[in-house]
């Protein structure tokens, strides 16, 4: 796919990328190198303005707005720099307000929601404000939004970005812990220690993905 802006800025120039299930992989590259625009194609946020996005076999830019929502409402989850959580709202409210996406039933959502802040190590902070969390804290809230509903991917955008070491190490080891668990989720990062530290890595720069990098066994077969 690629993606023009208004005023001929070529944010995505002819790129072609697959993500299978269970993987865990950093999109790598320099402020201005198309990472953001990348994943807002691949979390149907924006369309391409040529080529095409399939996702769980629909492809995305022959559905309505209503059907977008909906898929992503199911399948996918958004973490962000600077974690987009409700100020007025406790931990557990946050991570509930992600399931009202998914067209979850209600009596259903507080359940999944605490169900969610413990995959995240948080059920002793369910009942806080954003205020009262620190920095990492309110990423690992953001994560469990993310994840409550099991989607079928992930998407981060710098999770790591607005934190300290410690809380950016603990981000990311949750991240890792949540796609051995079965989670697919793709981490776009411009820090390159942190994509050394995840199995695939897809490097970009002006538009383009200059090279992807799987560790692992040579037999083709997924491997860390
Ligand atoms: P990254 O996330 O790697 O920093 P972006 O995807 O945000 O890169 O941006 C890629 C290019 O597209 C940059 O040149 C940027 O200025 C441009 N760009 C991004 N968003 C828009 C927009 N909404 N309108 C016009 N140009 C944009
Ligand atoms: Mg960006």
């Amino acid at each position: 796919m690629s993606k023009e802006y208004a005023g001929g800025v070529k944010a995505l120039d002819d790129v072609s990328l697959t993500i299978d299930e269970g993987q865990l992989l950093a999109i790598v590259g320099t402020s201005g190198s198309g990472k953001s625009t990348l994943l807002n194609l691949m979390g149907t946020l924006d369309l391409p303005t040529s080529g095409t996005i399939t996702i769980g076999g629909h492809e995305v830019t022959r559905l309505s707005d209503r059907e977008l929502s909906a898929l992503r409402g199911r399948s996918l989850g958004f973490v962000f720099q600077h974690f987009h959580l409700a100020d007025g709202l406790t931990a557990w409210e946050n991570v509930a307000t992600g399931l009202l996406y998914a067209s979850v039933p209600h009596r259903k959502r507080k359940p999944l929601a605490l169900a969610a802040l413990g995959r995240v190590g948080l059920s002793a902070r369910a009942h806080h404000l954003p205020h009262q969390l620190s920095g990492g804290e309110r990423q690992r809230v953001a994560i469990a939004r993310a994840v409550a509903n099991r989607p079928s991917l992930v998407l981060a955008d710098e999770p790591t970005g607005a934190l300290d070491t410690a809380g950016g190490r603990a981000v990311l080891d949750l991240l890792v812990g949540l796609n051995e668990d079965g989670t697919t989720i793709a981490v776009i990062t411009h820090d390159r220690d942190i994509a050394r530290q995840l199995p695939r890595r897809i490097e970009m720069r002006d538009g383009r993905i200059v090279s992807d990098t799987t560790d692992g066994p040579t037999d083709g077969t997924e491997g860390r």
